[in-house]
């Protein structure tokens, strides 16, 4: 069974809302802190909610191949550190991934063995409100977002499982339904 559950789609499809809902149901999942050049938002806490570093730091781990996937998004590096996983790994639990498309694909080659799950809106229009409603990201960050979600919601065919984040609690128990399936997670 998978070990490894990759949770992808664009930014504020609401990844994060689901897989904070996820984790309440199934808490003994994982979750792989993501390393990134992004600078924090108010309330994030290094080491929480990312692994925040300089772009010389994340371009240091990238040479020394420390990284299982990263990528450029919105004018930033992300990527996810194989030493964060292995630890999280280390209890037996899956461990989610939380990332945008390309990381996806690149986990798709080298793991293929992950599940992929991509999260869809219900509209364009309703993840513009998303992005402008969650008041975390300046105009110009929200047209980036959206530029890049027009190339990630062409791709989200090539996903074995699609939820569509619409209503809250059907796209929560849709994802614990596939986590269930392909970890055998009870
Ligand atoms: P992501 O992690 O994909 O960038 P977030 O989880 O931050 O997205 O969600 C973006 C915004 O959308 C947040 O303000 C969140 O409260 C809201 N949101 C998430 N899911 C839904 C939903 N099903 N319906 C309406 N709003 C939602
Ligand atoms: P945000 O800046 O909103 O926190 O994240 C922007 C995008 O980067 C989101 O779609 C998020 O899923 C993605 N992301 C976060 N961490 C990683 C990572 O480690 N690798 C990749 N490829 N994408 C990530």
């Amino acid at each position: 069974m998978a070990r490894t559950v990759v949770i992808t789609g664009p930014s504020g499809v609401g990844k994060g809302t689901l897989i904070r809902s996820l984790r309440e149901r199934m808490p003994e999942l994982q979750l792989s802190v993501s390393a990134t050049t992004r600078r924090p938002r108010t309330g994030e806490t290094q080491g929480e909610d990312y692994h925040f570093m300089s772009p010389a730091e994340f371009e240091q781990h990238v040479a020394a191949g420390d990284f299982v996937e990263h990528a450029d998004y919105a004018g930033a590096r992300y990527g996810t550190l194989r030493s964060e996983l292995e630890t999280r790994s280390a209890s037996g639990a899956p461990v989610l991934l939380e990332i945008e498309v390309q990381g996806a694909r690149q986990v798709r080659r080298t793991m293929p063995e992950a599940v992929q799950v991509f999260i869809a809106p219900p509209s364009v229009e309703a993840l513009r409100a998303r992005l402008v409603g969650r008041g975390t990201d300046p105009p110009e960050q929200v047209e980036a977002r959206l530029r890049s979600a027009e190339a990630e919601l062409a791709a989200q065919q090539e996903f074995p499982h699609v939820v569509v984040n619409d209503r809250l609690e059907d796209a929560v128990e849709e994802l614990v339904q596939i986590v269930r399936e392909t970890t055998s997670t009870r």
